[in-house]
């Protein structure tokens, strides 16, 4: 599960015993994996973060609402996106934040008014999406989510680049429903589509529809004005979130509200600025691969110089999406 991040998991002792079964050093970096060797300099053995720092991060950050439609309420705040449908058949939710938050999301969802929790559909794994996938389950929500998003929750993962240790959910965060492809709801007299995506993100990721109020959930394939980040550990790839968010801008219209995993609320124009910066990203550090560059020297040429201002303000800054970027060519 954690292939493209085994770099991490030899020590430096390890990496001394494997120097010592060739002759010299020049034998040494060719027989070690080109990433590994540029990476091993730069990579001292850091502790992975766990999940108790990772949530501090969204501890108080405040939960905002914004109006979509009569019954659709976005929440933005501590973890992914939140879409809630409020309505007579009851509530959905649409991704579950962090776990620190659970007492003033479950607030929020109260202040609503006193429908019940019927539903929670998961984007994707990551837990930022994910965390609160127990409390709704025992507040009533049952979980429903692409097949993969169950099969991920039930592994260990370390995240590249976060160094994020991540150990499987408990049996009760775990999704009662999957699909493979795509589920159709009628929910709060809307109709909606949840249509899995060719391995984007993750191989787990899905988008909800809402067709009524033309509202669509893209999850972690749009990151609205920043980098994104690209699990390949697993199934990521930057082509695979180029072809998505390609396939997501065939779907929508001029008039699509379009819920990023990350960042403001976003519509078509977004989404086409997101995607294109992605292609420019992919192609320059696609040349620098092609010219045989390792990772650290792609890395320290600083390809996307020019876009960070503008792209690299978020969670990745220009390098970190360089090394996804690299690494999942
Ligand atoms: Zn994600």
């Amino acid at each position: 599960m954690v292939s493209s991040s085994s770099a991490k998991f030899f020590t430096r002792r390890q990496i001394l015993q494997t120097a010592g079964m060739f002759a010299g050093g020049s034998l040494l970096t060719q027989a070690l994996p080109r990433s590994l060797a540029a990476a091993f300099p730069q990579q001292p053995a850091a502790a992975p973060d766990t999940i108790v720092t990772a949530r501090a991060r969204f501890g108080s950050t405040p939960i905002e609402p914004t109006k979509l439609a009569d019954t659709l309420t976005l929440l933005t705040g501590p973890g992914g996106n939140v879409i809630v449908s409020n309505g007579p058949d009851g509530k959905l939710l649409v991704d579950t934040f962090t776990q620190l938050a659970w007492d003033r999301f479950k607030k929020t969802l109260d202040d609503m008014g006193k429908a019940p929790l019927k539903f929670a559909i998961d984007t994707h794994w990551h837990w930022d999406h994910t965390d609160n996938n127990i409390n709704v389950h025992a507040a009533g929500a049952t979980l429903i989510s692409q097949e993969n998003t169950r099969k991920r929750l039930t592994e260990s993962h370390l995240l590249d680049v976060l160094n994020l240790q991540l150990d499987p959910s408990p049996a009760d965060a775990l999704p009662a429903h999957t699909f493979k492809q795509s589920y159709q709801m009628h929910f709060n007299g809307e109709h909606l589509t949840l249509g899995h995506m060719a391995p984007a993100h993750t191989d787990s990721d899905i988008y909800v529809h809402f067709q009524k109020a033309n509202v669509l959930h893209m999850g972690d394939v749009f990151f609205n004005g920043s980098y994104c980040y690209i699990d390949s550990g697993t199934g990521g790839s930057i082509g695979g979130m180029i072809a998505g968010a390609t396939r997501m801008l065939a779907m929508v219209d001029n008039d699509t509200k379009i819920v990023p995993g990350h960042g403001p609320l976003g519509n078509k124009s977004d989404l086409t600025k997101f995607r294109d910066m992605m292609r420019t990203a992919r192609d320059r550090v696609q040349k620098l691969k092609a010219a045989k560059k390792t990772l650290a020297e792609s890395v320290a040429a600083k390809p996307l110089a020019d876009l960070d201002p503008v792209w690299g303000k978020g969670l990745m800054n220009g390098d970190r999406f360089v090394h996804l970027i690299y690494t999942t060519l």
